[in-house]
C-alpha cells in the first residue's frame, strides 16, 4: 500500500499517518521528521535546511527528492509507505512519479485531509502547548500563518494535480480523529478490497 497524505499545516496528517502504520504495517514517511532529524544531528543537509524550516519556507525541491527517493529503496519500505508531508510542490511530485517509475510502483491514493483554517491556528497553538520542552521552532503563530500561505501557493496546485491522475480522495478533516481514521480505512477498502476482506 502506498499512500500520500496531502493538507495544510496541522490538518492531521501525522496523526493518520501514525494509524495507517500500525493498521498495515506500512513506514510512514515525513519529511518534516527526516529534516528535523537532520538538523539535530547537525548533517549538511539539516545545516542547510534549519533556518529555512524556522522561517517556514520550503527546502529546495532537490534535497527532499534526494531524501525520499534513498528512503523508499530501504528494505522497510518494501511493504509500502505513507509520504506525510512530500511532496509538496509540483515539481516534487513530478519527482515522485520519476522515483516510482524507475522502480515500477504505483500509488494507491492520494488522500487529501480538508479543514478549515481558521481551526488550524488553534490546533497548532494546543500541539505547541501539549509538546513541553519539544517545542518545534516554526509552530509559532507567524510562521503558521507563512507555513498556510506556502501552502496555498506551492502545494495546493497538487489537489488538482492528482485530482487528474484520478487517485485522489477527499477527506473532512474537521471530524474526530477516530472519525476521519475510519473515513480512510473505507476509501482503502475500496482501492483495495483485500484488506479489508473478512474470513
Ligand atoms: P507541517 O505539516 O506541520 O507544516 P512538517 O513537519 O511537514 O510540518 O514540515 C516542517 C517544515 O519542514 C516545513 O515547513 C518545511 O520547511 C520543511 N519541509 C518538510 N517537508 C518538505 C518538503 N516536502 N519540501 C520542502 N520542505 C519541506
Amino acid at each position: 500500500m502506498r499512500l500520500i497524505l496531502l493538507g495544510p499545516p496541522g490538518a492531521g496528517k501525522g496523526t493518520q499517518a501514525k494509524k495507517l502504520m500500525e493498521a498495515h504495517a506500512i513506514q510512514q514517511l515525513s519529511t518534516g521528521d527526516m529534516l528535523r532529524a537532520a538538523v539535530k544531528a547537525e548533517t549538511p543537509i539539516g545545516l542547510k535546511a534549519k533556518d529555512i524550516m524556522v522561517r517556514g519556507d520550503l527546502v529546495p525541491d532537490d534535497v527532499v527528492n534526494q531524501i525520499v527517493a534513498e528512503r523508499i529503496g530501504d528494505p522497510d519500505c518494501s511493504n509500502g509507505f505513507i509520504l506525510d508531508g512530500f511532496p509538496r510542490t509540483v515539481a516534487q511530485a513530478e519527482a515522485l512519479e520519476a522515483i516510482l517509475a524507475e522502480k515500477q510502483l504505483e500509488l494507491d491514493a492520494v488522500i487529501e485531509l480538508q479543514v478549515d483554517e481558521e481551526a488550524l491556528a488553534s490546533r497548532v497553538e494546543k500541539r505547541r502547548q501539549e509538546s513541553g520542552d519539544a517545542v518545534r521552532e516554526d509552530d509559532t503563530v507567524e510562521a503558521l500563518r507563512h507555513r498556510l500561505k506556502v501552502y496555498r501557493d506551492q502545494t495546493a496546485p497538487l489537489i488538482e494535480h492528482y485530482r487528474g491522475t484520478g487517485k485522489l480522495r477527499s477527506v473532512d478533516g474537521m471530524q474526530d480523529i477516530e472519525t476521519v481514521t475510519a473515513n480512510i480505512a473505507a476509501i482503502l477498502g475500496e482501492a483495495r478490497p483485500q484488506l479489508y476482506a473478512t474470513g
